[in-house]
């Protein structure tokens, strides 16, 4: 029975065209993928630093698989959390300039652990429509025990402002990326948290495309906006992105980093991440503190592609970040034209619905500061060219 409904929606996936298939890379993460044994210059990761096969890293995270062994044997609360994961969390709190921080296995977890935990019975969440997958789960965690939701279109604030003066929850809080996944577009933080004062309400903020890319120093979008550290914000950073290895991290008030020790499901029954990730990830940190050449690198990638799809019938939309999509329209245009690329050895996915509204299926084009101007270039001649 199981069996039989799951063939037949399989079967539906696949005449949508919908399925979904992994490809096997032969070599470490970077702009020169091998795909299915063939060499393919790729804009598809989100190692916008060009950290992820780093030699310091790696090394980095041999030498504390050397000291600190393979595993950590136990969830944080009993006997995992090792000497590196906590200079970890000193470190990204020092960075972030929030008291204290707390880590995770992946941005996911952090994501289920900080709206449930927070918002339950009594609490009204405001979360953006576009928001991540992993905090919309979040949300609907937050509502099965009790909280009640709402989610506003896109950036916009004034349908937010109605939603937050209607509610009579006694506790509010907002949920929102800070760098959108599909648009690459920055959340306006300084209105946000204008908000958030106005309606006494906190505001948690997911800045997975931020980190290590905006702000002084690649400290995130929130330095990026000007916004100090603040009781009422709580900050979500991943650390497989632009750090290049694996995690995330959650900063905020030593009242709120207590409680999600205390309290969060997805921190205390889960075994800690193995202590050679921290120490891969204290190395990455170094190196995003003194990545100002990677950054301005980056930006000037981003601005030569930008520059050079001008006048193209696809529009790019207006992303400041490494996240720059160029939307095409139908479905099978994207998928013809994402395929034509690969003939000529470029890698760039066709995101569709409903990972994207209808009528706006789009190339993701993931820029990376371990890109070349010569990469860049090879994707502009070929987009030009394909026009
Ligand atoms: C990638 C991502 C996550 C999840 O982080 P992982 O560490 O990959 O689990 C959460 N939020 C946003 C906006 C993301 O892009």
């Amino acid at each position: 029975m199981i069996e039989d409904r799951l063939k037949t929606e399989l079967a539906a996936i696949a005449a949508d065209g919908l399925t979904r298939r992994r490809r096997v890379l032969a070599a470490p993460c970077g702009p020169h993928a091998v795909v299915d044994g063939r060499p393919m210059l790729a804009f598809t990761s989100n190692d916008y630093l060009g950290l992820a096969a780093h030699p310091e890293i790696a090394e980095a995270m041999a030498e504390g698989a050397r000291r600190w062994g393979a595993g950590s044997g136990a969830s944080h609360l009993v006997s995992g959390h090792l000497a590196p994961h906590q200079e970890l969390e000193e470190r990204l709190a020092a960075f972030t300039g929030f008291p204290r921080t707390l880590t995770f296995s992946t941005g996911y977890l952090a994501n289920l652990a900080v709206v449930p935990t927070l918002a339950g019975r009594g609490s009204a969440v405001f979360a953006d429509k576009l928001n991540h997958a992993s905090l919309i789960d979040a949300v609907q965690l937050a509502k099965a025990q009790g909280a009640e939701s709402h989610r506003y279109p896109h950036n916009d604030l004034a349908t937010l402002e109605r939603q937050l003066a209607a509610s009579e929850a006694a506790e509010k809080i907002i949920v929102t990326d800070a760098v959108f996944s599909m648009d690459g577009d920055l959340t306006p933080l300084p209105e946000l948290f204008e908000l958030a004062e106005r309606f006494d309400a906190w505001l948690v903020v997911d800045d997975a495309h931020g980190f290590g890319v905006l702000g002084r120093h690649g400290r995130g979008a929130l330095d990026h906006c000007g916004i100090p550290a603040h009781p009422r914000i709580l900050l979500m950073g991943t650390l497989g992105k632009a750090a290049g290895v694996s995690g995330a991290f959650v900063a905020g008030s030593d009242i709120a980093i207590e409680y999600l020790i205390q309290r969060a499901r997805t921190y205390i029954f889960t075994t800690a991440a193995p202590p050679a990730v921290a120490c891969a990830l204290l190395k990455s940190l170094d190196i995003i503190a003194a990545g100002d050449d990677r950054r301005a690198h980056l930006t000037a990638l981003i601005r030569q592609l930008q520059d050079g799809l001008a006048g193209l019938p696809w529009q790019l939309l207006p992303s400041p970040t490494a996240i720059q999509p160029l939307v095409v329209g139908g479905n099978e245009d994207a998928l013809r034209l994402s395929q034509a690329l690969a003939e000529r050895g470029l890698w760039v996915p066709a995101i569709r619905p409903p990972t994207v509204p209808k009528g706006t299926a789009r190339l993701r084009i993931s820029l990376s500061a371990a890109h070349r101007e010569a990469d860049v270039d090879q994707l502009i001649g070929a987009l030009r060219e394909l026009a």
